[in-house]
């Protein structure tokens, strides 16, 4: 756009020049054309009185010299016959009494210019001076004028082109910035990011604006996690007494159908404590309040103890260990780990309903130590792999059916990154595997 505005913007602007400079330079030619003719006619006087025509044509062939661009001229009498005669040599002879201009001074035809101009005595006209002058001179003039157009056409639309192009490169580069970080807030979700904004121009005014929309969103997460904090806070006590009720009537209690509600009122309160659990520490990670409590212990009777103590509520499936003991005592926040772990199995057994069997692999690198979780069941879609571990978010498949509320992998994430350790999924067969590692240097013998 830039460079097509130049071009028509260089071409009006050359346009405007030659056509001045072609018309100054014709109104120049007919002022010293006619001042020619008038100085002719006055010299010509006597030899018109006279009847001496040598002395004319004398005069008339001094133009040779004085002026070269008059190819012909001549002089009429008072009856418009011609009384001498110059022709340029090397030109053709002209009839000049066939030129009268009707009362006009000059008169420019293709190529050449006329001029006509009396010769007065005595207030009487005695006579006219004709000249015809060539112009192939003006033809110079435009053919260079057009060289330079071109010359400078070129020259400017490549400026143009040139500053046009870099203006471009620096509006993309700073567009594909501001795009960059858009998009990599919204796949990572860390409203933190900000743009340099320091400028006056479009795009400045736009980062300005992604900044102070980053500010808000990062003010309402922070209200929002306040309230969850709160509110998980707040909850957590009454349902800790309400669960203690429930417990001491399930004691006392041995009416059967009375202790079948008791049982089913006690599992939800669970869930619902396993909940206000998760949010409290989603709260403490977003708040970086999730603190560890590193001690050493035995990997091998955590995981063991936890087997055991998980394979009580869960009758449905048989959770069995394989691969090597680790024979390590580790240093790690022993309550995390076992989170961590009791996390898998519960999503292991939750997401293979039909499926009898969970398996709990260990092994051991000379960097790390690993333990894997293995169910056969629902699966999860290779797409959505690398987005489980978010915040809040479930798979679209056949989990949606079983409820949760997609915290329970994002705090185990947190909690092996901290310890230095990785966790990932994995397709394999049917079912999933749920893997995490804890490095070696953590660890020790
Ligand atoms: P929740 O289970 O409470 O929804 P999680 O954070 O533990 O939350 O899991 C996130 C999502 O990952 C689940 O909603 C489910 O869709 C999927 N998922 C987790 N574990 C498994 C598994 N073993 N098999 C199939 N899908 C799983």
């Amino acid at each position: 756009m830039q460079v097509f505005t130049s071009v028509i913007v260089l071409g009006l602007c050359f346009a405007a020049f030659v056509i001045t400079h072609i018309r100054d330079y014709k109104e120049r030619k007919v002022e010293s054309m006619i001042s020619l003719a008038q100085v002719i006619g006055s010299n010509s006087i006597s030899a018109i009185r006279f009847q001496d025509n040598d002395v004319a044509k004398q005069i008339l062939s001094d133009l040779r010299k004085v002026a070269p661009e008059v190819e012909n001229a001549g002089i009429l009498d008072k009856q418009r016959n011609v009384f001498a005669m110059y022709t340029k040599p090397g030109t053709d002879t002209f009839g000049f009494s066939s030129q009268i201009l009707n009362g006009k001074k000059f008169e420019f035809s293709s190529r050449q210019l006329l001029v006509n101009n009396d010769i007065v005595d005595n207030n009487e006209i005695i006579g006219t001076v004709c000249l015809r002058v060539d112009l192939a001179e003006l033809d110079k003039i435009k053919n260079t004028q057009y060289q330079i157009a071109v010359v400078l056409l070129i020259v400017g639309v490549g400026l143009a082109f040139l500053i046009a192009n870099l203006v471009q490169r620096y509006i993309s580069k700073q567009l594909l910035y501001l795009v960059n970080t858009m998009n990599e807030v919204s796949k990572t979700g860390d409203y933190k990011s900000r743009l340099n904004s320091d400028g006056k121009d479009e795009i400045s005014i736009l980062s300005q604006v992604f900044n102070k929309l980053m500010d808000q969103v990062m003010e309402s997460q922070q209200k929002k996690d306040e309230f969850i904090g709160i509110a998980s806070h707040e909850l957590r006590t009454p349902l800790t007494s309400v669960k203690a009720y429930l417990q001491v009537l399930d004691t006392i209690e041995n009416n059967q159908p009375n202790k079948q509600y008791l049982h089913k009122a006690l599992d939800n309160v669970n869930k619902l404590q396993q909940l206000i659990y998760d949010l409290l520490d989603v709260s403490k990670i977003q708040s970086g309040q999730l603190h560890l409590n590193i001690n050493e212990f035995e990997i091998d009777s955590l995981i063991d103890e936890t087997i055991a103590a998980f394979q009580i509520v869960s009758v449905h499936h048989k959770i069995t260990r394989e691969g090597v003991a680790i024979n390590q005592t580790v240093s790690a926040d022993r309550q995390r780990i076992e989170q961590v772990l009791i996390n898998l199995l519960s999503n292991a057994t939750k997401y293979s309903p039909d499926a009898k069997e969970v398996i709990v692999y260990t092994e051991k690198t000379s960097s790390k130590l690993i333990i894997k979780v293995k169910d056969f069941g629902v699966g999860i879609a290779k797409e959505e792999q690398s987005k489980i571990f978010d915040r809040f978010y479930r798979t679209k498949g056949m989990s949606v059916l079983i409820s949760g509320f997609g915290l329970g992998l994002y705090i185990c994430k947190d909690i092996i990154t901290r310890h230095n350790g990785e966790i990932w999924v994995a397709s394999e067969g049917n079912g999933s595997a749920f893997y995490f590692s804890l490095p070696i240097n953590s660890v020790k013998h």
